[in-house]
This record gives C-alpha cells, sequence and structure tokens, in this order.
C-alpha cells in the first residue's frame, strides 16, 4: 500500500489550465487524488472531453478508478465587462445596475442575471468580489435596472461574482448554460454531476429525472452555497446522493462566522444519512503561490477530516495554482497524521427500523462493529449499485473498505466514498468461491496477509441479488 492509498479521506482536485495534461494528470492521481473535478464555469466542451479522455487513458494504464466530477456553473451571478477592467468605488455612490449588455461605467454596470431587478427588494443586501464589495439596493424599476449604493468596498472589477442573501431568485436551478452543458456532460463517461446554488430537493430531484432520461450512471453532488439550502438542508441531502460543501459561495450567503458550525453539522448529518461529503473551497489557498501552505490550512484540512468528511476539494490550488501536484501530496500528509486521530464514537448511524433498507443497514452498520471488535484490516464488500460501500462507510470503522463490483461505473464512482479501496469483480459463483476469490485478490495486491481478520458482506443466495444480508469473520490463511 503506497501512502497514497493508505488514507480514508478523499482527494477532489478541479482541473485547469495547471492540471490539465496528461503528465499532470497522471502525477496528481499518484500523488493521491481519487477525483477529478472539471468545471463548467470555464472552459470549453472540447477542452472538456480532452481531459476525460486523458483520464480515462491514465485510468487504464495505472489500474486506477479515479473519479470524473462535472461541475455545473448553476445561477452564478456576475458584473458585465468594466471600461478599462475596473472602477473605483466609495461608500455612498450611487450604481445603476442594468440587465441590457453594456461596457461597465462608474455610473452604470451590467449585470448577467436577467430577472435581477426584479428579485430584488429595496433595502436588501447585494455583496460583490466574495463579500469584499459590499451594496445596498435603494431602487429597483421591477424590470431591467435597479440603483445601489456602495456600503463598503473600494473597486469593482470586470465579472466580478455577485450574492443576492437576501433574495428570493426566481431563477431555474439549471439555467440555458447548464441546460447545454448538461448535454453534453450527459455524453460522457463521468461519474458525479455537481449543481451549484441548489435551493430546493426539487432542484436535485429534477436534474436526476434528466440523468436516468438519458440512461446515464451519474450521480448528483448538491453543492449547498445558499441560505436557502441550509434552511432545508435534511430535506436535501434526502433528496441528493451526495453534498458539497461549497464554502466560497457559502461564506458570502451566510454570516461568515457560521461557517464553522454550518461545516461540523452538516457533516455529521451527512453521516447520519449516508451521503458522501465534500468540504471544499479555500482549504490550501495559499499554495496557490506558495510551496507551504499556511498553520490556519494545515488546521482546516486536518479539521474537516477529524469533522468525518468523505473528501477535501482543492480549487484554484490544482487548477490555476503553482504547485499542483506539491499541494496534493502536501494535503495527503495532513490527512494522513490528522486520520490517527479520528474518533467517531457517538457519531455513527443508527439504522432506521421503519426504513425500507433497515435489514441491510442493520448488517452494514454491524460489519463496522464486527470489525471494529476483532481488530479487521478491512471489510471486503461486494456491490453492485454501491449502496453498501455508502452504508459501510458512514459506520466509519476503523480499517480499510475493500469493494469489489461487477460495475466498472460503481468502482469510479465509489472513489468519492470515505475509505474505500476499489476491485474489479464480476464472478459470482457461490458464496463461498467468492469470499476465496477476493481473499485471493486481496493477498495478492498485498492489501492483506496471513494471519489477519477480514470482515465479508454480501448477499446470500448470490444469484438472487438481494441487498447486504450476511456478514461473515474470515482468518485470511
Ligand atoms: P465554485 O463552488 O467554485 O463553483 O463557486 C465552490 C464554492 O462556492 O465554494
Ligand atoms: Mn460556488
Amino acid at each position: 500500500m503506497n501512502i497514497a492509498d493508505s488514507q480514508k479521506t478523499k482527494i477532489v482536485a478541479t482541473i485547469g489550465p495547471s492540471s490539465s495534461s496528461s503528465v499532470i494528470l497522471k502525477e496528481l492521481v499518484k500523488a493521491g487524488v481519487d477525483v477529478f473535478r472539471v468545471n463548467f464555469s470555464h472552459g470549453t466542451h472540447e477542452d472538456h472531453e480532452k481531459v476525460i479522455q486523458r483520464i480515462g487513458k491514465i485510468n487504464k494504464e495505472l489500474g486506477t478508478y479515479t473519479g470524473i466530477l462535472c461541475d455545473l456553473q448553476g445561477p452564478k451571478i456576475r458584473v458585465g465587462d468594466i471600461k478599462e477592467g475596473k472602477i473605483n468605488i466609495r461608500p455612498g455612490d450611487q450604481i445603476t445596475f442594468t440587465t441590457k449588455a453594456c461596457v461597465g461605467t462608474e455610473k452604470k454596470l451590467h449585470i448577467t442575471y436577467g430577472s435581477f431587478a426584479k428579485d430584488i427588494k429595496a433595502g436588501e443586501k447585494v455583496l460583490m468580489d466574495d463579500g469584499k464589495v459590499v451594496l445596498k439596493v435603494v431602487s429597483t424599476n421591477k424590470k431591467s435596472s435597479a440603483v445601489l449604493e456602495v456600503v463598503s468596498g473600494t473597486s469593482i472589477s470586470s465579472r466580478k461574482g455577485v450574492n443576492l442573501p437576501d433574495s428570493k431568485l426566481t431563477t431555474p436551478s439549471l439555467t440555458k448554460k447548464d441546460e447545454i452543458d448538461l448535454a453534453f456532460i450527459l455524453t460522457q463517461p463521468i461519474h458525479w454531476i455537481a449543481l451549484s446554488f441548489v435551493r430546493y430537493p426539487k432542484d436535485i430531484i429534477n436534474l436526476k429525472k434528466r440523468i436516468a432520461k438519458a440512461k446515464h450512471k451519474a450521480q448528483v453532488i448538491a453543492k449547498i452555497e445558499k441560505p436557502e439550502a441550509i434552511a432545508r438542508i435534511e430535506k436535501i441531502i434526502d433528496a441528493t446522493d451526495a453534498i458539497m460543501i461549497a464554502r466560497g459561495d457559502l461564506g458570502v450567503e451566510v454570516p461568515m462566522e457560521q461557517l464553522p458550525t454550518m461545516q461540523k453539522r452538516i457533516v455529521k448529518l451527512c453521516l447520519e444519512k449516508s451521503r458522501p461529503c465534500i468540504v471544499a473551497t479555500q482549504l490550501m489557498e495559499g499554495m496557490i503561490n506558495n510551496l507551504f501552505p499556511t498553520r490556519a490550512e494545515i488546521l482546516d484540512v486536518a479539521n474537516a477530516v477529524l469533522d468525518g468528511t468523505d473528501a477535501v476539494m482543492l480549487s484554484a490550488e490544482t487548477a490555476v495554482g503553482k504547485h499542483p501536484v506539491k499541494v496534493v501530496q502536501a494535503m495527503n500528509k495532513i490527512i494522513a497524521e490528522a486520520e490517527k486521530n479520528y474518533d467517531f464514537r457517538g457519531r455513527r448511524p443508527q439504522a432506521v427500523v421503519d426504513s425500507p433498507t433497515y435489514l441491510s443497514d442493520t448488517v452494514c452498520i454491524n460489519s463496522g462493529k464486527t470489525a471494529n471488535d476483532i481488530g479487521a484490516v478491512g471489510i471486503a464488500s461486494v456491490t453492485i449499485s454501491g449502496y453498501t460501500a455508502y452504508r459501510v462507510a458512514s459506520f466509519r470503522p476503523n480499517c480499510h473498505l475493500f469493494i469489489f463490483s461487477p460495475e466498472v461505473h460503481t468502482l469510479h464512482r465509489l472513489a468519492l466514498v470515505w475509505g474505500t479501496k476499489r476491485y474489479y469483480y464480476d464472478k459470482f459463483t457461490t458464496t463461498d468461491g467468492t469470499i476465496e476469490d477476493v481473499v485471493k485478490m486481496l493477498k495478492t495486491r498485498k492489501d492483506v496477509k496471513k494471519g489477519d481478520f477480514l470482515v465479508n458482506t454480501g448477499s446470500m443466495p448470490i444469484n438472487k441479488r438481494f441487498r447486504t444480508n450476511f456478514i461473515k469473520i474470515t482468518l485470511v490463511e
């Protein structure tokens, strides 16, 4: 087992100009990237397709099951282009915002969101550039333009992001751009689709319907970055397959001091509900330019690990940073050390009696308990859909999860899930035969050795393809 795969917390790395070449992508996989994020806020479909093909090739070459996550931009609002790139502002200045395209000046700025004037009300707050600029709505004609007053900030530059934390937005969760991007994504061999600025469970359900219609196997990640999502977080977690705590926009949309407790609460809910969770944005921001993370960043990564997240994400650090490979190596080191201090007591999920999956959930949870009791090196689970892996992982056992599946897509998708090491297996002759094969494969790869305990889970009789219904203890011979 090399350093990169002994870790349980997964690393998601965003691809960009610093990391899109085959050479760097391969180095990133070797350094410990588990999932690549293709960001549809930037780049062309042609660029994205090339990257997806490169990752496919690398997986074949290295025998890895790296996952691919396509991130839809969603209703991200921006100001348009500004004359000479930037205007200077002072508190008290009044600026007209118009939805009609124009080149921005001190007096008038273009805003890319068509319903801006309709959706805002006098007195509401408008934030720009990650909160560096705060404005207040003075008046709106409810059609195409509104007057805003600067509360704080010194300048506004072209294309800066805008957040409307006070306003109730009428925009659909999938914008026209997202629709076009989604049509492309659904032709690609990718494993996760992230939806930005999720507000309601129906945003997720709608996207899942479209994926199902295209007969694609991708699952959905709800990006939590709006107060509306926080307000109904449990229902959103129920509706989605996975969660991203998108701290970039979330940190602007909610009072910043609430971020730490929000992160902890969401990670805990994800554990309870067996949904993979990603902690995202600015974890290693300093390493965009520097060779080392700051002390605060080291603590941030370690704290996300100790909270129990499935994955931590790198954005600009790997997309446009100077040290894409070094940042992954550094993150891995921090993760490895933090994981020596896991304490999940009191945070482990219970099977819910009236849930349709109560029986198999009980088996999954007890596989974790058994593994901990006997000090097993791993839990070896056979799964087709991946459901068992989600359940077993959310117990956060003290050992590895060896996941065997005949579904290649499942193996890639589970790259996001805490503790999983994944193997292709499609024989399924008898239960005894499968357990024998599994042990043999793990032994050959030196993941287990003579004298180790292993906990096996699976479904009997094997040809019925029931949900997970057995636990067995195996002493490796
Ligand atoms: P983004 O999402 O990078 O697509 O904005 C992440 C975040 O907001 O934290
Ligand atoms: Mn965001």
